[in-house]
């Protein structure tokens, strides 16, 4: 069935079902502040449409009268995340909650926009196998406006492409497109490290540092949004140079390419990231060396973005998060040193590296635009 509540608090209860269901109709009442006579007659509507469904199973017993909590059925709707990289395209077949049912890729030949479109719709309807696809999120490394145009794109060289637009017309459902942090930083708020939370951040690792905020319940995102503005963050003023010059930048000490060309240099031959990984593991002293002063440098980016945007919580992820779980001793002397003593120690949480995580974001595109009844790129 469609996502079609009649109103908006009708809307609210089956949201607050989605993301943090099951929930009895009197835990519903109490986190929306809804009478319990307007509740019942609310979730009466939203069982008899079909999007709520009662949970039998997980009834509690309280005061002797069985609660039986509420809940959606994930498996009713299915949504296609899709990361679109240089070389490759990612692809996730999820339902209603994210959770990711099956995962493919596809090789790109060219960055033509209109062969990026046809490859992206053929993964998403071979993925699909014959289920209905309810939308299809697209997430990537650049500037995506409210529509899924791309302003810019650097890393494909485009320049306004209209990419939801062009997906749109070779598929049958709604497709958004987000950049793929915003993406990865609402997958988190939504069903991830950071549900229940109105205020935290997210930082991620891989080829380059990218930072997301969830501020009051909303993502922070400026039209600059996709520039990637953290990336040159002055981290050590004894480090290594960026490709821009920058000494010890968050580009030159947290990301992958940084880590393996400084071990590589240390170690004399060629070092890619898992058997940097290994070496720090076998505790080799450069490997050491260099993965400590990094996640000194990280624990200073922490403590930052602790100390400019109080955050409830700051969120690890990214295909580079092992040298976070490999550096934890470093990490807390780079907050440390950075933070006053008086202030709450900053909670960190380590987010799944997997690759797929980038695809779960874009899927989430797809559900936030089909759940809050959005307009797709074609309408
Ligand atoms: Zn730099």
């Amino acid at each position: 069935m469609a996502w079609q509540p009649t109103d908006d608090l009708a809307q609210a209860v089956a949201l607050e079902v989605l993301l943090h269901g099951p929930l009895s109709r009197s835990d519903l009442a109490r986190r929306l502040s809804l009478a319990p006579a307007t509740l019942t007659r609310i979730s009466t509507d939203l069982i008899r449409s079909g999007l709520l469904v009662e949970s039998p199973h997980l009834a509690e017993r309280r005061t002797g009268r069985p609660s039986i909590p509420l809940d959606v059925m994930p498996e009713a709707h299915h949504f296609v995340g899709v990361k679109l990289a240089g070389d490759r395209i990612m692809a996730v077949l999820t339902n209603l909650r994210a959770d990711v049912l099956d995962h493919r890729e596809a090789l790109l030949e060219s960055h033509a926009p209109e062969y990026v479109a046809t490859r992206i719709a053929d993964l998403a309807t071979q993925i699909g196998g014959g289920l209905r696809i309810a939308a299809v999120g697209i997430g990537l490394g650049g500037v995506v406006d409210g529509r899924g145009s791309v302003s810019s794109a650097p890393f494909l060289d485009w320049h306004e492409v209209p990419l939801a637009s062009l997906v749109r017309a070779r598929v049958s459902c709604p497709v958004f497109a987000a950049n793929d942090l915003a993406a990865f930083t609402e997958a988190q708020h939504w069903f991830g490290l950071g549900s229940g939370h109105d205020n935290f951040a997210v930082i991620t690792l891989g080829v380059g540092v990218g930072f997301g905020s969830i501020a009051n319940g909303r993502l922070l995102a400026g039209p600059d949004a996709g520039v990637g503005l953290v990336g040159h963050w002055p981290l050590d003023p004894f480090g290594p140079r960026c490709r821009r010059g920058h000494r010890g930048c968050a580009d030159a000490m947290l990301t992958i390419p940084a880590i393996e060309k400084d071990l590589s240099a240390a170690l004399g031959h060629p070092v890619r990231w898992d058997e940097a990984l290994g070496l720090v593991h076998s505790d080799d002293p450069a490997a050491r060396q260099i993965f400590t002063a990094s996640g000194r440098a990280l624990g200073r980016l922490i403590a930052a973005v602790a100390n400019l945007t109080a955050p409830e919580l700051v969120i690890i992820g990214g295909e580079g998060v092992a040298l976070a779980a490999s550096t934890e001793e470093a990490i807390l002397d780079g907050v440390l040193e950075n933070r006053d003593p008086r202030a709450d120690p900053v909670r960190i949480e380590l987010a799944s590296g997997e690759n797929t995580s980038w695809c779960q974001g874009a899927a989430v595109v797809a559900i936030q635009g089909y759940v809050h009844g959005r307009l797709d790129a074609d309408t």
